[in-house]
Formats: structure tokens, C-alpha cells, sequence
């Protein structure tokens, strides 16, 4: 039985005072419910990561980067190095995020280093992949979707146990479309598929998980599916009471 995983991805979203007001509503409200089952994680900008140990540390919430550089260090002016993130505590950092695959130009195989570069680090990489709406339209998906997750399990080798997948359909991200639960469970099968052909033992251990506009009221039905893991949320995980809603949703 996979725990279920619910992560805020709060982009470039926040800043201090607003940080401050959303982490404490997010920990009141693991600290008060009932049945913690799921586990759950905010990715927050860099410059707030200081600001994310000082009010979670010790508690149930983990926090995490939102990038990394593939490189360990040095003259790469602007880049963040895993060490630093982990320097931080930092538990979770995503990588290939559909908007850093379109704005930034990051190839499946930079992504691969970056999730190397992660695991180095004594982090999990939350490896992000997921299909353009023509991609879907021209039936491509399965072979988008595994081509970007084949680059990174071709670099992970046997530490696949070690990494949380994100089926985060470009179409449904920030739009208010979701995927069907139907249409989304079709897809994290066949990432499993893929795993388990990696590493059998492994592939039963790994976090999928579901990423585009999950929100309250879909959460229940999406991660009621046997290959969806948990959420990878973006607009509603801004709000407490929105983040918390879905969080309740994986109990
Ligand atoms: P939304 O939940 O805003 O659609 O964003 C999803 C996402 O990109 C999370 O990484």
C-alpha cells in the first residue's frame, strides 16, 4: 500500500508576510486532523526555503525546491546547486516541470541530470512529465510521457525506489481542465508499466502522482484511483483552506 503524497507547488507565487499566513494555516490544520494518513510537502520559491525550515521544521510538513542545477557547483551564475538545497532541509525538488520544459528549453535528458543531482544530494526528485494538447490530439501521449520518464530511469539506475513521478498534463495545468479520473488513471498505469519493467519491486513503492487543476472537489475521485498517488498542486495549494481541503481528500 503507497502512502499518498500531496505537494504544493506554489511556483512564483508569495512572499513573506503571505508565506507566513499560508504556513501556518497548512500546519494548524495537519496538526488538527484526525487521520493523518497522507504525507504532504510545499515547494516553495528559493529565496522563501529559509523561511520554510524556520516554521516547519519538526512537524509533519516537508518543503522542497521547485529546480536545481545539474551541476554540483561553481561559475554558473543564477543556478542553485542540491547541495544548497539540501543545506536547507529541503525533502522534495521537482524537476522537469512542464513550464520549465517550455520557457527554459530543459531536454528530458538535462531533467535526467537534474533528478541525479537530486538523488546525490540525499533528496527525492519529483520528476515531472506530461503531454502538449496536440500531443494528446495526435495520440502521442504514451510515447511523450515515457520517452521523458525512459531518459530519467536510463540515469537513476536502481535508485528508482527513491523517486515520486508527476503525471502533469500540459493541457489541464492552470486551465480549470482536469483530466478524467479515467483518463489520467490510463496514464499513471502505464508509467507503472514502465517502472516495473525498471524494477519490479521498486515500481510497487513509487509515488505517481497527479498534477492540473486538482482541487477540492475533484481530489477525492482522481486519487481514488489505483495508480494516482496523490496531487501535484499549483493554484489551489496558495490556499490553506484549499491545500488542506485536498490533503483531507488523500486521508
Ligand atoms: P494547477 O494546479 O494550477 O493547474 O498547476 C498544476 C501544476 O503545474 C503543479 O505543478
Amino acid at each position: 500500500m503507497r502512502r499518498k503524497l500531496v505537494v504544493g507547488n506554489w511556483k512564483m507565487n508569495g512572499n513573506r508576510a503571505a508565506n507566513a499566513g499560508l504556513l501556518a494555516g497548512i500546519v494548524a490544520g495537519v496538526n488538527a486532523a484526525a487521520t493523518p494518513n497522507a504525507s504532504c510537502a510545499v515547494c516553495a520559491p528559493a529565496p522563501y526555503l529559509a523561511q520554510c525550515q524556520d516554521a516547519l521544521a519538526g512537524g509533519p510538513v516537508a518543503w522542497g525546491a521547485q529546480d536545481v542545477s545539474a551541476q554540483p557547483g561553481g561559475a554558473y551564475t543564477g543556478e542553485v546547486a542540491a547541495s544548497m538545497l539540501a543545506d536547507f532541509a529541503c525533502t522534495y525538488v521537482i524537476v522537469g516541470h512542464s513550464e520549465r520544459r517550455a520557457y527554459h528549453g530543459e531536454s528530458s535528458e538535462l531533467v535526467a541530470k537534474k533528478a541525479v543531482a537530486v538523488l546525490d544530494a540525499g533528496m527525492t526528485p519529483i520528476v515531472c512529465v506530461g503531454e502538449t494538447l496536440a500531443e494528446r490530439d495526435a495520440g502521442q501521449t504514451v510515447a511523450v510521457v515515457s520517452s521523458q520518464l525512459g531518459a530519467v530511469l536510463d540515469l537513476v539506475g536502481e535508485r528508482v525506489a527513491n523517486i515520486v513521478v508527476a503525471y502533469e498534463p500540459v493541457w489541464a495545468i492552470g486551465t480549470g481542465k482536469t483530466a478524467t479520473p479515467a483518463m489520467a488513471q490510463e496514464v499513471h498505469a502505464r508509467l507503472r508499466a514502465q517502472l516495473m519493467a525498471k524494477n519490479a519491486v521498486a515500481a510497487e513503492t513509487v509515488q505517481i502522482l497527479y498534477g492540473g487543476s486538482m482541487k477540492p472537489d475533484n481530489a477525492l475521485e482522481l486519487m481514488a484511483q489505483p495508480d494516482i498517488d496523490g496531487g501535484l498542486i499549483g493554484g489551489a495549494a496558495l490556499k490553506a483552506a484549499d491545500f488542506l481541503a485536498i490533503l483531507h481528500a488523500a486521508n
